[in-house]
């Protein structure tokens, strides 16, 4: 079955809350089973390669983006496109790794210590699991500098690690996949192409009317900037890569940023988010770039503008 979209029943696109039952189902078991294996993966590695300092503290960030990206995929997979769902998923997920990840660390340590108990009775026992981590919590785990690390300091360090693996695996998710957009025509996620076009900044009131009224000329007149422009405007287009049914822009006030190692980064703020267009109109904003290069060429040929100041055509003003 398919379901030709409605231009005209909202402007903007929004998920429809839909979760394939089965699909999610699946999706919840796969994310569950991969969290507790990298849980366990990331125990074992901790006690068995003695990390320090810095590069313990990388391998808390590598096993936070793991599991981040474990929920994302199998939640992108498994299209669900119902954010109270993806919340639930991403929540249980983070619980269920981190608890793992103790469990399998503390059965470890006790077999090492020549205390022969089950993996799964620790893990039936969080009261078990929390008093092994106060008692473990006395004599230290790791060494920084040549000194064992304890008490309140260990406590802090597993803390910090708590907070990076639950934060990581609850919020990114949710973030990747609030920004997405599904075609309900044809079942596929859209691919986003970032920074289609990038124009001088301007009212974004005005901006948002033109874009609802479909004027995209208006971007024209607004200027093509460069991309270390400090604040501009980006333009971001979303296509369905199945059927030529979504279409989807998105403009963003951008602020342009370097570190002092000269690296580029960009926070981009939604002026217009996911506002549908159809095939023509996707079209006229993909070659807006290449239209104002050639009028550009064809004024400088008349002998008109040299100095390129059609690329600073003031906005038409209303
Ligand atoms: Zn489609």
């Amino acid at each position: 079955m398919t379901t030709i979209l409605n231009y005209s029943e909202s402007r903007y696109y929004r998920h429809t809350g839909r979760a394939p039952i089965v699909g999610t189902t699946i999706a919840t078991l796969a994310a569950w089973i991969a969290v507790a294996l990298l849980g366990a993966a990331y125990a074992y590695i901790q006690l068995y390669v003695k990390l320090v300092d810095i590069l313990s503290f990388l391998f808390v960030a590598a096993f936070a983006a793991a599991m981040a990206f474990t929920v994302y995929g199998v939640l992108k997979w498994a299209k669900v496109r119902n954010m109270a769902v993806t919340s639930l998923v991403a929540i249980s997920a983070a619980i269920l790794g981190l608890y793992v990840s103790w469990v399998a660390w503390e059965h470890a340590l006790l077999r090492q210590s020549k205390v022969n108990v089950g993996i799964h009775e620790i893990f039936q026992r969080p009261i078990v699991v929390w008093h092994l981590a106060r008692d473990i919590n006395t004599e230290g785990t790791f060494t920084m500098r040549d000194r064992p690390v304890k008490g309140t300091e260990l406590w802090l360090a597993w803390a910090f690690e708590a907070l990076a693996v639950l934060g990581a695996t609850i919020a990114l998710p949710i973030m990747w996949l609030r920004d997405m957009a599904f075609c309900e025509s044809c079942g596929h996620w859209c691919h986003k192409t970032q920074g289609i076009l990038r124009v001088a900044y301007h009212d974004e009131g005005q901006l948002q009317e033109r874009m609802e009224a479909k004027d995209f000329d208006y971007l024209l007149a607004l200027g093509l900037v460069h991309l270390d422009t400090p604040v501009h405007v980006r333009a971001d287009l979303y296509r369905c890569p199945g059927c030529p049914h979504t279409h989807l822009l998105t403009l963003s006030r951008a602020a342009v940023s370097y570190n002092n190692k000269g690296q580029r980064s960009e926070k981009a703020k939604k002026i217009v988010d996911r506002l549908w267009i159809d095939q023509a109109q996707a079209e006229a904003v993909r070659t807006l770039p290449t239209r104002l290069e050639r009028s550009m060429i064809e004024a400088s040929a008349s002998g008109g503008a040299p100095d390129g100041s059609g690329m600073s055509a003031s906005p038409p003003r209303s």
